[in-house]
């Protein structure tokens, strides 16, 4: 006998609340999990319809007073039925309970008020327009004429758009609307006005953009991905494709040809690449049916987004990893930008990779998938190679055919000549040349942005989180800070341990970068863009904005820097220690080292100006290094594939971590034990640990770590449902398990 779970109200915030029917014998083997189903309920056995959320063998009551599903119901091709569908598959694949997996799925309706949209219309003619543009110009009000110029081409903004990603406060808004320049309207009026005059659509937000013809190789790839579209048959791709190559215009001429179809689509950008550059483009080719999803919104405001969509309000939602769940109708297309992000990977359960979980949901639609980067995961590589996807390349620019030249300088030949300092000669002097001839700079610190840690010079103690194993990190204002859990303590003057005055930070933090420059340099302004100084909203923008209006010479920052805007008079890029990210301690560091660098590099000379790079290392002949300095994907690829297949690491092999956490430490140890000698039997691969994670203790929690190695990987996923079953057989309050496949980092 089948038993059946039905959920009855899928936007209900109690997703738990699930009831148990039988599945009567004529429906036995037809009925699966996100199947909608009519069911007889509540003491009148009024018929409902409710989704197959788990069936089960095991009845939850007496059988007998169970009532039995009636019907599935015909033709009900619903977009839900497809997304617990999704859930189940990903709680199988990744191992999580249903209602975890159905949370990071569905998006779930809360009571919040409805926020009215606004939106910012010009209320000048064009000319006039142009001419009070002149004047904030003339005056330096670049935030004003940023807005104008916005307006000018554009006519009506999204009041959101133009207030988190152009950085207009409402302040400088509200003065424009005083001078009668703009018009802030709700979005009901505007809508209303726009049905009424039946103005031009390009008025109106809706689409105004002369889109570029794509150059013969950008439109190969089209053209050919065109025509898997309209002979039915969803694929793959792979699109490698140097930054600016113009990858994001062949991915908009196919959503074009998609939303032609009667289709929709989602495309996925890292949250810190969502700026309002990339967003304007889409918002300009699609007017008002593209939506996007950040961090930024409200939950409420989430469910607005995923509710347009389930209308059909919308053709494209943009967004980062959760955009995944766009409840659209009949979802044709998913691209995923710089698919090589670890944005990408979920750091909580079910630990899913974006790129998987849109393959299974493509294929549950018939859509496509388009993975796009200049730096592709080795893994989607090595996928294409073995024919998971098909592979494209974009190898020049679209607009300028220049790269950048790379140099890379030897830092251990600076100590051996007697050069401490954290710029090599070569850099310090080009820095020099740019400040003299007023073009930017950009400073990329290959590492978090925080100094080392805090030792003592004489007896070596160092400086420690309480709560978690890792060191902690010197900041501004004299305070010691722990990156896991957000600790702080005041700086010390003096050992702990040994009352030595010898005790202080490494530096090689940002901050210290910027001191140096200061320095050095004490005419040049210097922007920093760290942890630190993007922790309020919008920061970053601000940042990166005024970097653009060139406000400052030199932009210093970590990763953060490589992304988002281009800066036509930037002309050189230092990536200082380069090799920084080389000694972590995972099978990733060469291939993160890489795409690091390559893009760091990407961000030289994207105007008319010709682009320099320094690239400094104690490494000068690795070939991450080497093959970044020469924009070398390929032979980049070949030999960190040999690396992997040699010692069986992903994507050679597959790697299942098995974590155990909880308060007491003994207990995490002696269950990680237990469940490693149940499941040693099984293992045809082999198994390193239980063994302390890397970092063994965060925030007073201990963690315990296994890793399981095997060529085949339905292997591994035997083992994590025997895990689940241990678990289930032997439940522990105090303890956590959680499992990760082919983990992006190390535990
Ligand atoms: P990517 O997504 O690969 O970084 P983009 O699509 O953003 O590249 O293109 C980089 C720049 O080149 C953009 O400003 C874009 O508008 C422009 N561009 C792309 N393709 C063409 C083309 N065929 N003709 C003219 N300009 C183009
Ligand atoms: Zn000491
Ligand atoms: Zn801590």
């Amino acid at each position: 006998m089948t038993y059946a779970n039905i959920i009855v109200n899928i936007s209900h915030e109690n997703l738990d609340k699930s009831f148990q029917y039988k599945v009567p014998s004529q429906l036995e083997g037809t009925v699966s999990v996100g199947d909608y189903v009519s069911i007889p309920f509540g003491r009148g056995n009024r018929i409902i319809n409710g989704y197959v959320l788990e069936l089960t063998d095991q009845p939850a009551f007496d059988p007998n007073k169970q009532k039995a599903i009636i019907e599935i119901v015909k033709d009900a091709d619903l977009v839900e039925s497809k997304l617990l569908k999704l859930a189940a598959w990903m709680k199988a694949e990744y191992g999580s309970t249903m209602i975890t997996a159905l949370k990071t799925v569905l998006p779930i309706k809360k009571n919040v008020k409805k926020q009215e949209k606004k939106r910012i219309v010009l209320a000048v003619p064009t000319e006039e327009a142009y001419d009070s543009l002149r004047t904030f110009e003339k005056k330096h009000q670049t935030a004003r004429a940023r807005i104008l110029r916005e307006l000018i081409a554009e006519r009506s903004l999204d009041y959101r758009l133009v207030t988190s990603k152009l950085n207009i406060s409402p302040a400088t808004l509200r003065l424009l609307s005083e001078q009668g320049i703009l018009r802030i309207e709700s979005e009901r009026v505007y809508r209303n006005a726009y049905h009424e005059t039946g103005e031009e659509a390009s008025e109106n937000g809706a689409p105004s953009y002369a889109k570029p013809v794509l150059n013969p190789e950008q439109k190969q790839i089209a053209d050919a991905i065109i025509e898997d579209l309209k002979a039915g048959s969803h694929k793959s791709y792979l699109i490698r494709g140097i930054t600016g190559s113009g990858k994001t215009e062949v991915y908009m001429e196919i959503i074009e040809e998609v939303i032609r179809g009667g289709r929709q689509a989602i495309v996925l950008i890292p949250e810190i690449a969502l700026t309002y550059q990339t967003v304007l483009r889409f918002y300009k080719r699609f007017g008002d049916r593209v939506s996007t999803l950040h961090s930024k919104l409200s939950e409420g405001e989430r469910y607005d987004q995923f509710e347009r969509a389930r209308k059909g309000e919308i053709d494209v939602m943009i967004g980062p990893r959760s955009a995944l769940f766009t409840p659209f109708a009949n979802l044709g297309l998913i691209v995923i930008d710089e698919e090589h992000e670890g944005t990408y990977k979920s750091d909580s359960m079910p630990k899913y990779h974006a790129a998987e979980v849109a393959m299974k949901l493509a294929s549950l639609h018939g859509a496509s998938l388009i993975l796009g980067s200049a730096t592709p995961s080795v893994s989607s590589y090595y996928e294409a190679l073995h024919g998971t996807h098909r592979l494209f390349t974009l190898d020049k620019r679209a607009k300028e055919a220049v790269l950048p030249d790379v140099e890379i300088t030897d830092l251990r030949e600076e100590l051996k000549s007697g050069n401490r300092s954290i710029f090599g000669r070569s850099l310090r002097d080009k820095i020099a040349e740019r400040l003299e001839k007023e073009e930017q700079i950009m400073l990329f610190l290959n590492r978090r942005g925080y100094a080392g840690f805090v030792s003592c010079r004489s007896c070596g103690h160092v400086m420690k989180c309480p709560h978690c194993d890792v060191s902690l990190s010197e900041h501004s204002g004299n305070k010691l800070v722990c990156h896991y859990c957000g600790y702080e303590r005041p700086a010390v003057s003096e050992c702990p341990e040994c009352h030595s005055k010898m005790i202080g930070g490494m530096r090689a933090g940002t901050q210290q970068i910027e001191q140096q420059i200061k320095k050095i340099f004490p005419q040049a302004r210097v922007l920093r863009m760290d942890a630190d100084t993007t922790k309020t909203k919008d920061s970053y923008e601000q940042i990166l904005s005024s970097f653009a209006n060139r406000e400052a010479d030199i932009l210093v920052g970590t990763q953060m820097i490589v992304k988002g805007h281009d800066f036509p008079y930037v002309t050189l890029v230092g990536i200082l220690a380069a090799d920084l990210s080389l000694y972590a301690t995972d099978y990733r560091s060469s291939e993160r080292t890489f795409q690091l660098l390559t893009q760091a590099a990407g961000r030289a000379g994207r105007g008319e100006r010709k682009g320099e790079v320094v690239i400094q290392t104690y490494n000068p002949e690795h070939y991450s290094i080497t093959c970044a300095a020469s924009q070398d994907y390929e032979s980049f690829y070949k030999e960190e594939v040999a690396y992997r297949e040699l010692l069986q690491y992903p994507p050679c092999a597959h790697l299942l971590a098995i974590l155990a956490e909880s308060p007491d430490e003994e207990l995490a140890a002696s269950y990680a034990r237990h469940l490693a000698d149940y499941l040693k039997n099984d293992i045809m691969g082999n198994m390193i640990g239980p063994a302390d994670a890397a970092v063994r203790k965060i925030s007073d929690v201990f963690r315990q770590v296994t890793y399981i190695k095997s060529q085949d990987a339905s292997e591994l996923h035997r083992i994590k449902d025997k895990a689940e079953q241990y678990c289930t057989d032997h439940p522990d309050a105090k303890i956590r398990i959680t499992f990760d496949f082919d983990p992006l980092h190390g535990y």
